[in-house]
């Protein structure tokens, strides 16, 4: 039995992505969107819409009651929260599954897991999954406690906050002279930003790579991986360019993170699709932290499986099995992706406004994921992504050739984009050379300011 109904908790590209899936597979869609979101594409295109709020997000996509009242008006059967909002909040999945609903993603225990990183950490550790080196569990406030741990992890480390996430709440210290200043602004910090002053410390790596590891488990006890993404283009913690598979990592590395993570996902009884984040230097890795949710980057992971992700979100929501075993998975060619930003390419501050001329890239191995069309009014009041432009070749030169002219095809006019920063950034020729390190795009830019 398939799901007959379901409710898009989201919107703009990722919203638009999950009604394509469920369009194919006769799932009856409902946008629930903010007054801002009027013109989304997938509004237009939905069997039913909700307004749920004004455009402020904290009133409408955050909006609790009302997103669960938009699914019990248009009698649906489950609840998709996408990425970001409420997409990995423990409380609204429960409140979900009480109201009656299917809650696309994990058990709300599991979020909640996975979602202080102290006990996700832990939960981990004890699953077998190899962590950075750090504090076992949180730091208290004894202050000569605290100083003999960063001295037994040796300088530099990390103070993190358990409940941090998008990067914030995070403090590099490099001698003991700092670190005590260090564990005291970042807990101010944490308790005025994520209402949850819960420190922990960790051996800061100096130039590793971000490796993640797709994972699905429904609920018959199946579990595969599908291979990682290299998402090492960061800029403030922010991917910019994320691949699959990762430059230089041998089948057998792989194969052996992979199953460490079905382990894992075995152990604590993972339902759904879920990243765990790694951290890779000198051939180890390192966990960070598990998202319990679909993710941006999805989409390179699909073109080299041949994996539809939200297809395979759908079917372990409606209690079926996976539609593949590990046995099946072969990853096919390379495939890059490069988040389309709303914003100027050098200062990197948001550009919203209408849309007033656009045309797609196409061609052999290229896909587009985006909300937008000509006419359309990108709004002040959300995440600047845009869309995403995904290329796919038998091998990663490939790719980055398609990349380049996809790149070069778009036209997006009367806003800014990041579409040139893109372009720069694929004629780079450390990047070109691949397995760059996850400080070298703000490196590179700190340069070019200079
Ligand atoms: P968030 O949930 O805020 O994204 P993460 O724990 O995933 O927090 O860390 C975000 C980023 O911070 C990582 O992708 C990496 O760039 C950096 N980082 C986190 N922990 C470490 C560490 N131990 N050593 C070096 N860099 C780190």
């Amino acid at each position: 039995m398939m799901l007959h109904k379901l409710v898009i908790a989201n919107r703009g590209e990722i919203a638009l992505r999950i009604q394509r899936a469920c369009r194919e597979l006769g799932i009856q869609t409902v946008a629930v969107h903010s007054t801002a979101d009027r013109d989304l594409k997938h509004v237009l295109l939905a069997d039913e819409t909700v307004c749920v709020g004004p455009a402020s997000a904290a009133e409408s996509y955050l909006n609790m009651p009302a997103i669960i009242s938009a699914a019990e008006v248009t009698d649906a059967a489950a609840i998709h929260p996408g990425y970001g909002f409420l997409a990995e909040n423990a409380d609204f999945a429960e409140r979900v599954e009480r109201s009656g609903f299917v809650f696309v993603g994990p058990r709300p225990d599991t979020i909640r897991l996975m979602g202080d990183k102290v006990s996700a950490i832990q939960a981990m550790k004890a699953a077998g999954v190899p962590c950075v080196p750090g504090s076992d569990g949180s730091l208290d406030e004894d202050d000569a406690r605290n100083l003999r741990l960063a001295r037994d992890i040796g300088y530099p480390v990390i103070v993190k906050s358990a409940g941090g996430g998008g990067g914030r709440g995070m403090r590099v210290v490099h001698s003991e002279a700092g670190l005590l200043n260090a564990i005291a602004l970042t807990r101010s910090e944490a308790s005025s930003a994520f209402g949850n002053p819960m420190l922990y410390m960790e051996k800061y790596l100096e130039r590793p790579r971000h490796i993640e590891i797709q994972v699905l488990a429904d609920t018959h006890g199946n579990v595969v991986y599908l291979g990682e993404r290299d998402c090492s283009m960061q800029r403030r913690h922010q991917k910019v360019i994320e691949e699959a598979p990762a430059p230089g990592l041998t089948a057998q590395q792989r194969q052996a993170i992979g199953e460490v993570c079905v382990a894992a996902c075995k152990r604590i009884d993972y339902r759904g699709a879920g990243t765990f984040e790694f951290l890779f230097q000198d051939g180890e890795f390192y966990f960070i932290e598990m998202n319990t949710r679909v993710q941006v980057e999805h989409p390179v992971t699909e073109m080299i499986t041949g994996v539809d992700i939200v297809r395979e979100q759908l079917f372990i929501a409606a209690g079926q099995p996976l539609s593949m075993t590990q046995d099946q998975i072969t990853l096919q060619g390379h495939a890059v992706e490069c988040r389309i930003n709303a914003e100027n390419p050098e200062t990197f501050m948001p550009s919203p406004g209408v849309i007033t001329e656009y045309h797609a890239p196409g061609g052999p191995g290229i896909r587009v994921d985006s909300h937008v069309y000509n006419g359309y009014r990108v709004p002040p009041n959300y995440d600047s992504l845009i869309g995403k432009l995904i290329a796919h070749g038998e091998t990663r030169e490939v790719a980055l050739a398609r990349m380049r002219n996809a790149l070069a095809e778009t036209v997006i006019e009367g806003i800014k984009t990041n579409i040139p920063l893109h372009r720069r950034l694929l004629e780079d020729p450390q990047f070109k050379k691949g397995g760059t390190n996850i400080h070298y795009l703000e490196q590179k830019l700190g340069r070019e300011h200079s």
